[in-house]
């Protein structure tokens, strides 16, 4: 089944195990009929956020007491991995369970944890984190949305752009200002429900190069009255730490997506060039098929082992910023890559949309552009030099 035919990683474990084959047969039945119809569609069902819940694949590194699987990190790799290996690219659960729950989790008080965290974990919620906006995306302390002081609570003003999991969200985590003046320091995190919000705004579900299904938005936000108890921890200020501890965590989870699709990749080309044929032979016969597709495999190994060894440092509570920068950054760059030289020997049928390994060429693209872009990873890593 392992492409790349390496034994199990250290930190895979046998409930690991267990959980890989439930997931993988969760999604050949949920996921993998109903993906062509949602691209189509260009948005994914709501309802299959309460399908993954119900089968205990939301949340899996949240504490049992608050409705999660009392898993750790190395669950949501687990889990990450066959969704992009089943070919759900679009799916927005692995920000809502490995981003924005832990948000809460680590940030949250008792009360905010109770709250929102079982409802996370059932998809009765459907959870995203709103930081980028028309004017500023890389440069975070740039965000222009404020939220004022106002009785007992705040009101929020701003529009943020790209948010994935735009449409679907009940529970957004805003980035504002609650001090202009005071720059990092004066960035907060809100925790704005979505229902109960006069002056929010979906916009629209943007129309973009790949994942197809995904739902993209812009929103908006016209002095939403906030009680006090949307600020997320007990105090102001904290946004700009809180954002740079869990930063880690996002890189590394895009770096599982961009090893997943490699792996991915190169089984769908590998089965396709051994029946495809030309002048009498099949494609795999050429040696220049031969020494791609050696090549793409080296590098997709050679990802995978690095990639594993973050896991593992993550799951330590030791992987530091600096290498979170290098899988995330490293990791994009090889798979778009790999999947272009794989698209490659599927001649005309590699640029046709029924053919998986063209969606995927789409799909890869964003992987260099967020969760920070490839150069601000860089930047990052030449301050350690
Ligand atoms: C499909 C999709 C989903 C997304 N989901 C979310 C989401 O859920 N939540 C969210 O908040 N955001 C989300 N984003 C936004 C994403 O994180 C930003 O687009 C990204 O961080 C880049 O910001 P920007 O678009 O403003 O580009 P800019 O910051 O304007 O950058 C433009 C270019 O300049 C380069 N650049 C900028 N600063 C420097 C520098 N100092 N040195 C060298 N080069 C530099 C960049 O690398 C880039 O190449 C999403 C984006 C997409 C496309």
């Amino acid at each position: 089944m392992d492409v790349l035919n390496l034994p199990r990683p250290s930190w895979m474990t046998e409930d690991l195990v267990l959980l890989e084959d439930q997931a993988r047969r969760f999604m050949a039945a949920e996921y993998a009929p109903n993906i062509e119809r949602w691209n189509e569609a260009g948005i994914y069902d709501r309802a299959i956020w309460n399908k993954t819940g119900e089968a205990g694949l939301l949340c899996a590194a949240i504490p049992e007491q608050y409705g999660g699987a009392g898993g750790t990190f190395a669950h949501e790799a687990v889990i990450n991995r066959e969704i992009a290996l089943c070919g759900f690219d679009s799916f927005g659960a692995p920000l809502h369970s490995g981003i924005v729950a832990p948000y809460i989790l680590h940030y949250g008080t008792e009360d905010q944890k109770k709250r929102w965290l079982p409802k996370m974990a059932t998809g009765e919620m459907v959870g995203a984190i709103a930081m980028t906006e028309p004017g500023t995306g890389s440069d975070l302390q740039g965000v222009r949305t404020t939220a004022k002081k106002s009785g007992n609570g705040y009101v929020l003003n701003g529009s943020k752009i790209f948010i994935t999991n735009g449409q679907h969200a009940d529970l957004i985590i805003v980035v504002a200002k609650t001090d202009p003046s005071a720059g990092a320091k004066g960035v907060s995190l809100f925790v704005v429900e979505t229902a109960d919000a006069p002056g929010f705004r979906r916009g629209r579900k943007l129309k973009k190069l790949g994942l197809d299904s995904s739902d993209t938005s812009e929103l908006f936000f016209e002095e939403v009255k906030l009680p006090a108890e949307s600020l997320l921890g007990p105090q102001e200020g904290q946004g700009f730490v809180q954002l740079m501890q869990q930063l880690p965590q996002e890189r590394l989870t895009v770096g599982i997506h961009a090893v997943s699709m490699m792996e991915r990749a190169l089984r769908l080309t590998i089965d396709y060039v051994k029946e495809r044929q030309a002048f009498g032979k099949a494609i795999l016969d050429f040696q220049n098929t031969q020494f791609t597709l050696a090549e793409c495999k080296t590098e997709a190994t050679a990802a995978r082992v690095f990639l594993d060894h973050c896991i593992e440092r993550h799951i330590r509570g030791e992987l530091d910023s600096v290498t979170a920068s290098m899988i995330k950054y490293w990791t994009t760059d090889v798979q778009a890559k790999v999947i272009d030289r794989c698209l490659q020997l599927f001649g005309g049928y590699g640029y046709m949309d029924e053919y998986p390994i063209s969606r995927m060429y789409r799909d890869a693209r964003v992987l260099r552009i967020y969760a920070g872009t490839n150069e601000i990873m860089k930047l990052l890593i030449a301050r350690s030099l």
